[in-house]
């Protein structure tokens, strides 16, 4: 091994290197073994191509079984070794792969995108940080070997290596076997890295899927450990020995989409989400050239309201992961989604701004986007019932969709239903063709609620005239009515406490309207304060007294208001408020004799503070001192009957 050996600095440009290295990816350092695990699964991926060409003709290799990666770690000599029997090195293949073109290539890489690394966010300008590859070993060691053999029969073994320093020795090599030995002597600073937890953690996340298998071992726990089970082998009994990969070689989204079942897209989604519940359903997405991307999005189950909507989109690079949620690449409203995509095509060596602005990019997002409403609309047309079974969950996905994506609301609109106060689902147009049908509504208006029980009272109404009421209660909703209203011309959401439909009125005794007027204005006027505008109105209902109405534009107004101050708006209480007297109520009936016979003022003005006070409960919360004063009221009142 000794003999002719051949010493040099790795070039002059590229002196200061490793610094940089080290300096330069600082925040992201296990993506080394994402690098040196990634070579050597492209050694046995030439290798195989090489084998299949008939350019390679040897019975050990031939047999697909062979092919394998080893990753071992022997903390008591600090080093972790990856080994691969792919296609290896020869001498003069580490001259010009590993000393020369890699290396400048990396710094001409470094140097390119130094600048824009340092100004974008937490350090990582570049994605995935590929394309440092080889070198990347050096941000956790000081020292890395390289004892390979190619697969050329007349070449001999290599050995290479190679200090921090940049100063590396090389020559003939004494391995056996064919492929690489790449050993990394790991620096007392990165001694993290050396445990078997935190290893295997990092080949899960970067490494989970990529072809070739991978083994794990670490030196001196073999024995406990090398039949892939999680258990104390001191008492196990199980006799399965067979060494298990921590990867799978073939994932689910590179098979073909008629080969899958609905189980394994299942199993596929938990295993690699690590959530228990099933997806709602998922889009498996295989497209050819050009694009030449696939992939599987899962629409996930939400199980209760406040749950982080934030999802899970993974994107490989041929198997290889690189890194969650990237969002020039998907686009942002995707993300509530979990899934992954494997696009060999993309171009990662190159930086985040490069992506926004690529013609690829755009187009992988516009098949996206096409695939996902396909989705949405074929569930819609043909499995109705599982579409509405899902539409609690999917829904702040469509909507948050269609109001940041207008090619998607296009292609999605017609899927788009809502909820109503009775647990049924409606499409635009079905909600409008009811209401005519059912109560005789021609305006294109849709009624909708934001609480069912809040608004209990105003929902008995409508449901008394048969008109249907849609529910839309998330923070979002109030958004979507706007962006609806702005796509379909002449449809108005009016929320139902908002104003008093001309469907709820009745044609009511005009004398008792003009009588009340006249004598109960000023009684309810003192009785609700200043600010709120007092009405009459007959309504067909006898049985509520009076209702408090908001204008729908006032409110808006007013939610928007609060939605920027974060509720701390002094904008709410009585504002905007109308008290609407409805002149067929007995109650009123009632008060409206007490106070034309007059001499019972008193009684008069309480009652009318009830009227009022249980008009404004029907309608939103009481402000504290509100509720005080309506339950010292609700005592006396009672009180005082004889
Ligand atoms: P890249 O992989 O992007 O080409 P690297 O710096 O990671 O850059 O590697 C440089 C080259 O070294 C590779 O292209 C390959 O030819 C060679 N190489 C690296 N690791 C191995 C390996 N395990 N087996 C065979 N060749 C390797």
């Amino acid at each position: 091994m000794s003999n002719n050996f051949e010493k040099g600095g790795i070039s002059v440009q590229t002196e200061h290197i490793f610094p940089i290295i080290k300096r330069w990816l600082y925040s992201d350092k296990e993506i080394f073994l994402r690098e040196i695990v990634s070579n050597a699964s492209d050694a046995v991926t030439k290798l195989k191509r090489l084998v299949s060409l008939g350019e390679v003709k040897d019975e050990d290799i031939i047999n697909e079984e062979n092919y394998r990666i080893d990753v071992t770690l022997d903390a008591a000599l600090s080093t972790i070794t990856v080994s691969d029997n792919g296609i290896g090195m020869s001498i003069d293949e580490i001259k010009r792969y590993i000393n020369q073109i890699a290396l400048s290539g990396a710094l001409d890489f470094i140097t390119k995108y130094e600048g824009e690394n340092s100004s974008s966010d937490n350090g990582s300008g570049i994605i995935g940080h590929f394309g440092l590859g080889f070198y990347s070993a050096f941000m956790v060691a000081d020292t890395v070997e390289i004892k390979t053999r190619s697969y050329v029969k007349s070449e001999s073994a290599a050995y290479w290596t190679c200090s921090d320093a940049g100063e590396f020795e090389m020559g003939e090599g004494d391995k056996e076997s064919r492929g690489t030995d790449i050993i990394m002597h790991v620096t007392e600073d990165e001694k993290e890295f050396l445990n078997a937890y935190k290893l295997k953690e990092i080949l899960d996340k970067y490494c989970a899927f990529m072809p070739v298998p991978i083994y794990f071992h670490e030196v001196g726990a073999e024995e406990k450990h090398d039949h892939g089970h999680d258990c104390d082998c001191e008492e196990c009994t199980c006799t399965d020995k067979e060494e298990k990969p921590v990867n799978d070689v073939s994932p689910l989204w590179q098979k073909p989409i008629s080969e899958c079942t609905d189980e394994e897209y299942k199993e596929f989604y938990k295993k690699v989400f690590k959530d228990y519940k099933d997806p709602l359903f998922h889009i498996h997405i295989n497209a050819d050239f050009p694009l030449n991307f696939k992939g599987i999005l899962y629409f996930p189950k939400i199980s209760h309201e406040y749950e982080n909507l934030e999802g899970q989109v993974k994107l490989y690079y041929n198997q290889v992961f690189v890194a969650d949620n990237i969002k020039e690449v998907i686009p942002e409203y995707m993300l509530l989604l979990k899934g992954v995509i494997d696009c060999p095509e993309l171009p990662l060596n190159v930086s985040r701004s490069y992506l926004q602005n690529s013609a690829y990019v755009s187009k992988v997002s516009a098949h996206i986007t096409k695939k996902i409403s396909d989705k949405l609309n074929s569930l819609f047309n043909n499995e109705r019932e599982k579409y509405e079974g899902c539409w609690d969950d999917i829904k702040p996905f469509v909507e948050y969709g269609c109001m940041r994506d207008e090619k998607f609301y296009d292609k999605t609109k017609k899927a788009v239903i809502y909820k109503t106060v009775s647990d049924e689902y409606v499409t635009l147009d079905e909600y409008l063709e009811r209401n005519e049908k059912n109560a005789g509504i021609t305006e294109k208006t849709v009624y909708y609620a934001s609480s069912k029980l809040q608004q209990v009272n105003y929902i008995r109404l409508f449901k008394e005239q048969n008109i249907e009421v849609v529910l839309l209660d998330a923070l979002i909703d109030s958004q979507f009515i706007s962006f609806m209203e702005s796509k379909n011309e002449g449809v108005k959401f009016v929320r139902i406490d908002s104003e008093l439909d001309s469907a709820l009125k009745s044609e009511g005794d005009k004398d008792v309207a003009e009588r009340a007027e006249k004598t109960l204005k000023e009684v309810f006027a003192k009785a609700a304060g200043e600010g709120v505008e007092i009405v009459f109105e007959a309504l067909k209902s006898e049985k509520t007294p009076a209702m408090v109405t908001l204008s729908e534009n006032e409110r808006r107004f007013a939610d928007m208001m609060k939605m920027y101050s974060r509720g701390e708006s002094s904008f709410g209480g009585k504002q905007g408020e109308k008290l609407v007297v409805n002149t067929s109520s007995a109650l009123i009936g009632k008060l409206l004799t007490m106070c034309e016979a007059g001499g019972r003022e008193e009684t008069a003005a309480k009652m009318a503070k009830q009227i009022y006070m249980l008009a404004v409960i029907a309608q939103r919360p009481l402000t504290s001192e509100e509720l005080e004063g309506f339950v010292g009221e609700s005592v006396e009142l009672l009180e005082s009957i004889q």
